[in-house]
């Protein structure tokens, strides 16, 4: 299902999110009824509830409306999966790539699924390392495949832009099921996605 912009906002909770945003901005800026402000509670009410699409979507229901029949057992990589998500914390964005990889066990979905997947469970408020458990899950849980293993490399605002500053770090998150616990093929999919996991 394609994100539909009209039928995304619930009339109710955007016109409660706004209410509510017009009262932050109010703390937050001298003059908040200014003419670039007027606007921006029922703006920011809006991509809130974009943002957080996620809780609406079911990862399962979308990976099983593409699970087809394939005796394969070559492991399937998608690689660079452009993610960006909201940490839970600070409600700041971070944002990098998911790299999903599984080994099918009679099944396969189609490639396009995966990363829809990753886009359900990033559009919520979330943190990395369970957003890529979920993601792991999901897979397991619907395709029942030999070995799942996901790799997600982030950049988090709430470090970049406050806090310790760190402009340039880079956060890893990795989890791996099932043949991903062997070395020798969590290694060939640590290779071919070009991470360096310590
Ligand atoms: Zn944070």
């Amino acid at each position: 299902m394609a994100y539909k912009k009209n039928e995304e906002f619930d009339d109710e909770v955007t016109s409660s999110l706004t209410k509510n945003y017009k009262e932050i901005l109010s703390n937050l800026v001298d003059n908040s009824d200014r003419e670039g402000l007027e606007k921006t509670p029922e703006r920011v009410a809006k991509a809130m509830q974009y943002l957080t699409q996620g809780y609406h979507l079911d990862a399962k229901a979308i990976l099983s409306s593409a699970k087809f029949h394939e005796d394969v057992s070559e492991m399937i990589i998608v690689k660079d999966i452009e993610l960006y998500s909201m940490c839970e914390h600070h409600l700041l964005p971070f944002y990098g790539k998911a790299h999903v990889a599984y080994i099918p066990n009679g099944y396969i979905t189609g490639l396009s699924k995966i990363a829809r997947v990753v886009d359900v469970y990033s559009r919520r408020l979330q943190v990395q390392e369970r957003l890529t458990q979920q993601i792991l899950n999901a897979i397991k849980d619907t395709l029942n495949p030999l070995g799942v293993a996901v790799v997600i490399e982030a950049s988090h605002l709430c470090m970049m832009m406050r806090g310790v500053q760190k402009q340039n770090s880079v956060t890893t998150t990795s989890a791996f099921d099932g043949e991903f616990m062997k070395n020798a093929t969590r290694s060939e999919f640590l290779k071919l996605i070009g991470a360096n996991l310590h």
